[in-house]
């Protein structure tokens, strides 16, 4: 078990030491947003070129557009530069391997109580669910047509992006 954070706030304090991003302003620089899974082998800045302070990322488990990742592409593209927005699940995503079931079994069997009460939004086909997102995105009220919008899939063995739908 974990004892403390000593490790990560003494590694803050030598980058706060060296930070060249304290002082910018809260914009995407790029005018890019990106909607993007938790997953550790994803680099959303990296992937794209971009570096910190060029866009704003939001991400949750499979990168789906929730009603937070719609709020947070609202306030992006209104108060934050936002003109570009990417919808970027990607390949062997634990909420596409899995059913809601399933997850309920595994997270369950870890916890050692019932887990069926916890929503997990999993996803059944993801070339499909990109597309349903993106026209989420782009049926919002809120999200001028003038946004650019477009959805990927993110290949985690190769690096590339696959164009579903923009
Ligand atoms: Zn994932």
């Amino acid at each position: 078990m974990p004892q403390s954070f000593d490790d990560l706030l003494y590694a803050n304090r030598l980058y706060a030491s060296q930070n060249e991003i304290l002082g910018f302003d809260g914009i995407a620089h790029a005018g890019v947003a990106v909607v993007t899974c938790m997953d550790s082998r994803i680099d959303p800045l990296g992937m794209l070129g971009l570096a910190p302070g060029d866009a704003k990322i939001f991400r949750n488990p499979g990168g789906r557009v929730t009603s937070s990742a719609m709020e947070a592409l609202v306030l992006s593209v209104h108060l934050l530069n936002v003109d570009r927005i990417l919808i970027v699940p990607h390949t062997r995503c634990a909420m596409a391997n899995n059913t809601e079931a399933e997850l309920h079994q595994k997270i369950g069997a870890s916890a050692g109580m019932d887990a069926t009460w916890q929503r997990f939004h999993v996803i059944q086909d993801d070339r499909r669910e990109i597309r349903a997102d993106v026209a989420r995105v782009r049926a919002h009220p809120l999200i001028p047509a003038s946004v650019l919008i477009g959805g990927f899939l993110y290949d985690v063995d190769t690096g590339l992006l696959e164009t579903v739908e923009a």
